[in-house]
């Protein structure tokens, strides 16, 4: 996208109307007014979008197994060359058409991969996909023998009709087939396996197990997914913020909130599925598009209907722009907004009724004065920062969002019917700008609110997906936070992390913390995306990064305080050692252990202290097992 924006700039200087052009776009009150001025500019200059929607493609489909085959055949394995190999029969699938042989060739190329990484359910689904198409006669053989084995190594005794069928396709091979003879001693080895009943039984499969959600004891009457320890309020310095209506201990649930929209970031789309979010090794595609995948036939059904029947064709063809998660959550938020209020009217109607609701603090709040987080209007009242951005960012955005929308009125239904190619005619229709301003809407809200949503991967912590969240981005931001986060499979839970007291404000961390950047770099950081100046404790104090910071063996000067904070801490490494090896989900003290050497640290030593810190990121280890967790499966010798 950059690069079409910086010829539409270079258009517009040969022109010698840079200068004209930004001063009026500067003028521009709403965003419908940015998204008509910029398509009727765009007219003027004969910048027309165009893409291909990166259709099946038999070819490219090909290309992308020959290239999975070079990685997966003829290189030495270990688990990194097969989960590239794995994404590339993948991204092969995503791209072969529906049905066809290639389509076959690519499931059960991948049933190899799967196979070697021991993800033995997830290699006979693929080996059963490959032949119920035409997958090749002379190579089924193959599969049946590869499906004996997993169902063996499963401890699955009943493998005779695997095996009959193994040994039918062998007898229809030609004799001059060179692969015969392999296949038929394979065939042998399997035979005699089973009569000697010598399953392997150490193999066990794996199943995901998801911990219970976190309850919170008292619900808040404005917000349902909060504790009713927090409420919402405004003034002018901090605009809306959550506040403690009574002293939270560490640990305490704040909220459990289920995004209002929460989708897949493009770098997972080989591995997660595009619906559920959920680690999938073995996806199937939509068989319409080549970017949507699915963990399974039910996900891909409810996303069809939830929104990917309009985003099937959006989302390749503006992908050809290379641009950003955050341009699809913008088009995501609008279709789901578009599903929830039942036509372009009406939600017309409610959004204007937002606009028009004059108490800050309330706004996106529904006619039963609660926030709802499964409304749009939560989403819609987040703040914009629209008036503290500059034009050419203002215009940027703008921009995207009128490629976005002119692909939205050509080439989908959303409008009644497929609208002419016509950038003026586009830029004179109220429904398309009105739509087109939503998404410019969101393009400003999204940087300045939305959440990561994450999983574990080893001692990492990853992007999931990016999440739009109505009552968690009223929490400001501090750079030494009181609440900490983590994801659940649809939710995000949140916890007080310190102690907190009454009418102490609760404070989320942007990614900028006091303990890894320093505070010109906070602060330049903030302001950037933001726009704020931030006044938090570490700020206004200058609080020295995490190499720097004292024990509390030097800050603690009373001999009894120490005492204390040292008998606290007795278990604290083992729990770091426990916390590193990943052995915790099950031993619930641990985590009260550590809430507990919190408060005792908090009461008896001066901020910051380096055994706090380690103490809050041994914590958030701890509860991220009980979160997300993506394991990359092993190759199995
Ligand atoms: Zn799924
Ligand atoms: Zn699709
Ligand atoms: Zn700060």
């Amino acid at each position: 996208m950059d690069k079409i924006q910086n010829m539409f700039n270079a258009r517009l200087i040969a022109a010698g109307k840079h200068i004209e052009v930004s001063n009026q776009f500067k003028k521009l009150k709403t965003d419908q007014e940015r998204i008509v001025f910029t398509l009727n500019l765009m007219q003027q200059y004969d910048i027309v979008p165009s893409a291909t929607g990166m259709p099946k493609n038999a070819k490219e489909s090909e290309k992308l197994r020959e290239e999975g085959n070079k990685v997966f055949v003829t290189g030495i394995l270990n688990n990194t060359i097969c989960i590239d190999a794995l994404k590339l029969y993948t991204k092969s699938i995503a791209f072969a058409p529906y049905p066809s042989e290639q389509l076959a060739r690519s499931y059960a190329n991948r049933s190899a991969v799967l196979f070697k990484l021991g993800l033995y359910s997830e290699c006979i689904q693929d080996i059963d996909r490959a032949l119920a198409l035409n997958y090749p006669d002379n190579l089924r053989v193959k599969l049946y023998l590869r499906k004996t084995e997993c169902l063996m190594i499963m401890g699955n005794h009943s493998v005779e009709d695997t095996l009959k069928e193994a040994q039918h396709w062998l007898e229809k091979m030609s004799i001059n087939d060179t692969s015969r003879e392999r296949f038929t001693a394979k065939l042998d080895v399997l035979h005699n396996k089973i009569t000697q009943t010598k399953v392997n039984k150490n193999t066990k499969v794996k199943t995901e197990e998801t911990p219970a959600l976190p309850i919170i004891k008292s619900y808040n009457n404005e917000v349902p997914c909060a504790s009713d320890a927090v409420a919402i309020k405004y003034n002018e310095r901090y605009g809306r913020h959550i506040v403690a209506t009574r002293k939270i201990h560490p640990g305490e649930i704040i909220a459990v909130e289920k995004p209002y929209a929460l989708i897949l970031v493009q770098e997972n789309m080989q591995t997660h599925c595009s619906n559920c979010l959920r680690v999938c090794w073995a996806n199937i595609p939509c068989n319409y598009c080549t970017y949507a995948m699915y963990c399974s036939e039910e996900c891909r059904n409810i996303e069809w209907e939830k929104c990917h029947n309009i985003e099937c064709v959006i989302f390749p063809a503006v992908l050809e722009y290379s641009i950003y998660n955050l341009d699809l959550c913008s088009i995501r938020l609008a279709v789901l907004a578009l599903r929830e209020a039942g036509g372009i009217e009406k939600l017309k109607t409610m959004v204007k009724e937002v606009d028009e609701h004059d108490d800050p603090r309330t706004k996106g709040f529904s006619q039963d004065g609660k926030l709802h987080s499964n409304r749009y209007i939560g989403v819609y009242s987040l703040v914009t920062n629209t008036e503290k951005r500059s034009v050419s960012d203002l215009f940027k955005r703008s921009f995207d969002t009128s490629f976005i929308v002119y692909f939205l009125a050509t080439r989908t239904v959303i409008f009644g019917a497929k609208l002419p190619e016509d950038l003026s005619g586009l830029a004179k229709n109220n429904d398309v700008t009105f739509i087109g301003s939503l998404i410019l809407r969101h393009q400003q809200i999204i940087p300045s609110n939305m959440h990561s949503f994450g999983e574990t991967q080893g001692l990492e912590h990853l992007e999931r997906g990016i999440a739009a969240m109505p009552f968690f981005s009223l929490i400001n931001h501090g750079c030494d936070p009181n609440i900490l986060r983590h994801s659940r499979p649809e939710h995000i839970v949140i916890y007080a992390m310190y102690p907190i007291e009454k009418g102490e404000q609760l404070l989320d961390n942007y990614g900028k913390h006091y303990a890894v950047m320093s505070k010109a770099q906070r602060q330049q950081k903030l302001f950037k995306q933001y726009y704020f100046i931030c006044d938090c404790i570490p700020c206004q104090e200058d609080w020295p990064l995490y190499v720097e910071l004292q024990s509390y063996q030097t800050l603690v000067k009373k001999p009894e305080d120490k005492a204390k904070i040292k008998k606290a801490l007795k278990k604290f490494n083992m729990y770091v050692d426990l916390a590193t090896i990943g052995n915790v989900p099950n031993r619930p003290y641990i985590i009260k252990d550590l809430l507990k050497m919190i408060q005792v640290l908090h009461d008896c030593a001066p901020m910051p202290c380096e055994e706090m810190s380690n103490v809050i990121e041994t914590l958030k280890r701890v509860y991220d097992f009980n979160g997300n967790i993506c394991e990359i499966p092993q190759i199995q010798k």
